[in-house]
């Protein structure tokens, strides 16, 4: 017997005196035996990693799809033309060609090659002979009119370099050239710069143009105008310092190669009495990395046992004890996500064209990376005070006689979950799950086998505190479900 056993018992004497010794200990051990088929299934080395666009996608979804079709789930696309599987096209973009001419009156300056780096976001960016506006640390914006046209030349800021490229091409400028006077070096640059890009093909990154310069580089450009990086410097130090266009122009271009990935999020559903009072969301991201080792390395598989199969178990066996029960007033939706890995395109994809009018949801709950702690330690909220959730979910986790953690430490993680797409899209959601109330069990995973060929199942897998997230998120999603006791808050 133990504590989880314990506490079942507990909820099973406030409710159901009369079943209470029929079978909970067996219920329990059928629960966490659904568990590990669900992951032994998804992280085998069949299913190749759980690439978007891959075989291993195609076996995710035929297996989910089964799974929730014969629990007696509806599909949730609300989109007769692709019923179960919502398209999602992602697209990669890998640096490609590059070019950066410096001229001074119409004359090359001689810049080598290897001390420019020029990349785009977009499939090609391209400034033909424009003038180079020095704008010191990029601390005070420029207007529009004296960007507009030019090419910005920025010291490094370090880590707010990249905000500060940003806020300049925004603001108008035609590019914007860095000077790693920092601690940045032009091959951590390059280095950091030719992974793989992704973006919804909805999105139009458009061809902004970045380029990178080493000081020496730099100095040789000016050579002539009597100018060089110190002076430059020293003229950005000076109180009243205001943006100065330089005896310089550059042509850059930049080109990236394109590879579009067609994927697809799982929606199924649990029709309410009362859809019209709105619905409750509930996900997990089903994609991983694939084939994510290299040679010599034997084992090139990035199985994802535990980040994210055990998310989309959980969410399976959610369904299944919600489809059993009595039918709630709203909409259940059940969402498994692609794309998380690569930026949470999925749960941006479903936000950009979700399947009812986003309003109408009235609380989503995340669920990844949850098979770490054992039974009966407390939920952790990760996006706890940052949702109107919270005295709905305490009340919950009161009636249920379940103990939150309420240090907040999870919160560290808010930004890195599917959640926060849809926290974007002002979509009230959080992430409820015990292994997240126990950081130093999150933060041991993700320092041996997270993202590694190691998160498989022969690691050893505790599937105690993920059985105590089934029944949490169960009675959770029934209490959000009930139109009495959550009235629709209509945005
Ligand atoms: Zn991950």
């Amino acid at each position: 017997m133990n504590r989880g056993f314990l506490a079942l018992l507990a909820v099973s004497v406030a409710i159901q005196p009369a079943v209470l010794w029929a079978k909970p200990n067996k219920a329990r051990l059928e629960l966490e035996a659904q568990l590990r088929a669900h992951i032994t299934e998804l992280s085998s080395d069949a299913y190749d990693g759980r690439e978007p666009g891959t075989d291993g996608e195609a076996m995710t979804l035929r297996y989910l799809g089964k799974q929730w079709f014969d629990i007696g789930l509806v599909s949730g696309t609300n989109d007769p033309a692709n019923p179960w599987f919502a398209p999602v096209t992602i697209i990669a973009r890998e640096p490609d060609t590059e070019r950066a001419v410096f001229t001074r009156r119409g004359k090359r300056v001689f810049v080598p090659n290897n001390a420019v780096l020029v990349v785009t976001s977009g499939k090609r960016g391209l400034v033909e002979n424009a003038p180079v506006l020095f704008v010191g640390k990029g601390d005070h914006i420029p207007p529009r009119a004296e960007l507009a046209g030019r090419v910005a030349l920025l010291l490094d800021g370090g880590s707010e370099g990249s905000e500060r490229q940003n806020a300049l091409l925004l603001a108008g400028a035609s590019g914007v050239i860095t000077v790693l006077d920092g601690d940045r070096s032009l091959e951590d640059v390059t280095a950091h710069r030719s992974r793989k890009g992704y973006a919804l093909i909805s999105e139009n990154p458009g061809g902004d143009i970045e380029a990178f310069i080493t000081p020496s580089a730099l100095n040789g450009a000016l050579m002539g105008t009597g100018l060089d990086l110190t002076k430059l410097k020293a003229q950005a130090e000076k109180a009243g310092f205001a943006p100065r266009t330089l005896d310089l122009a550059v042509s850059l271009e930049a080109t990236s190669r394109e590879t579009r990935i067609k994927t697809h999020n799982v929606i199924g559903k649990l029709p309410g009495k009362r859809p019209e009072l709105g619905a409750v969301l509930i996900l997990a991201h089903w994609d991983h990395f694939g084939r994510c080792a290299a040679p010599p390395a034997e084992d090139l598989i990035c199985n994802g046992a535990v980040d994210n199969a055990s998310g989309v178990a959980v969410l399976t066996e959610v369904a299944r004890r919600l489809a059993k029960g009595p039918q709630p007033d709203r909409d259940i939706y059940f969402l498994a996500t692609t794309g998380e890995e690569i930026g949470f395109m999925g749960a941006e994809a479903f936000a950009e064209d979700p399947p009812l009018p986003l309003g109408q949801i009235v609380a989503a709950f995340n669920i990844d990376t949850v098979a770490l702690a054992p039974a009966g330690r407390p939920f952790a909220v990760v996006g706890q005070g940052m949702t109107p959730l919270d005295p709905q979910i305490a009340a919950y986790a009161k009636s249920a006689k379940r103990k939150l953690d309420d240090d907040q430490e999870a919160n560290a993680y808010v930004r890195r979950q599917d959640g926060w797409a849809l926290m974007r899209h002002d979509v009230p959601a959080v992430m409820i799950s015990s292994s997240w109330s126990d950081i130093s069990l999150v933060e041991r995973f993700m320092e041996s086998d997270y993202h590694r060929p190691g998160d498989q199942l022969s690691r050893g897998i505790e599937l105690g505190g993920a059985a105590d997230d089934v029944e949490f998120l169960t009675g959770l999603v029934r209490w959000f479900g009930d139109a009495k006791r959550v009235p629709f808050a209509a945005k």
